[in-house]
């Protein structure tokens, strides 16, 4: 579902990504872990194109994101984003924020989308909040909201970046929940996240980075128990003690 062969990614003189080749197969879970300023957001960044690359070659389900005359919209819908900030717009009701992409990008009738926008409120629980605007729910509940979004446009792949970073302890769970049910329903999910619980119980691999490479991947059992690289062990024991 994802290819990324050979990427080099720059800002200005900085490497930000060191050679990558890195594939996730349709229906995997992939958890992507490491040191802060390793790369992970870049790299994410990169698979729906909020980043150009130097070089190599990005392929989301067969389309290649860097062609020319790719459609950066389709790019989008195809790989939808989960921010760390929910980045919803202020402005529009929760239904709004959920109904516009559909109408605006994907030219979706305003009825259906917003009958869409309700089932999938109804799914991550927050339905009665419709017509709220952002402002009034908590960070918990604009993730979920976010979600709900991302959901709306039928992405093949979803991308998290530190989905939970942000919020109070008490408002983690839920969140975790509702990407768990993706989870189970066979979506193709790329999440950088420091949850190592949840990454244990839903990840089908860890990707460990550091400085701009990736350094192992294994699944969640070898890289808890039997990290190999330095790094992965110093990075382990600094967060589990943490
Ligand atoms: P992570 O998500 O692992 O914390 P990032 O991908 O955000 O790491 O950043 C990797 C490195 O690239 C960091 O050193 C960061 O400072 C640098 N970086 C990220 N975005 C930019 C940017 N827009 N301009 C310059 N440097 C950047
Ligand atoms: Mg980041």
């Amino acid at each position: 579902m994802i290819l990324m062969e050979g990427v080099q990614k720059y800002y200005g003189d900085f490497h930000a990504l060191k050679n990558i080749d890195f594939q996730v197969r349709r229906g995997e879970i992939v958890v992507v872990c490491g040191p802060s300023g390793s790369g992970k957001s870049t790299l994410i960044r990169c698979i729906n194109r909020l980043e150009e690359i130097d070089e190599g070659r990005i392929e989301v389900d067969g389309m290649d994101l860097y062609a020319k005359g790719t459609d950066i919209n389709k790019i989008r819908a195809e790989a939808g984003m989960v921010f760390q900030h929910f980045n919803l717009f202020p402005h529009l009701t929760i239904l709004e924020n959920i109904t516009i992409a559909q109408t605006k990008v994907k030219g979706v009738p305003k009825k259906s989308a917003e009958e869409k926008a309700m089932a999938l409120l109804e799914r991550v629980g927050l339905a009665h909040k419709a017509h709220d605007y952002p402002g009034a729910l908590s960070g918990g509940q604009k993730q979920r909201v976010a979600i709900a979004r991302t959901l709306a446009m039928e992405p093949k792949v979803i991308l998290f970046d530190e989905p939970t970073s942000a919020l109070d302890p008490e408002m983690i769970g839920g969140v975790l929940d509702v990407m768990r049910s993706l989870a189970k329903e066979n979506y193709t999910i790329v999440c950088v996240t420091h949850e190592m619980g949840f990454a244990r119980e839903v990840g089908d691999r860890i990707v460990f980075m550091d400085e701009g490479e990736i350094i192992e991947e294994d699944s969640p059992e070898e890289f808890f128990q039997r990290p190999k690289s330095e790094r992965a062990k110093k990075f382990l024991k600094e967060i589990l003690t943490h």
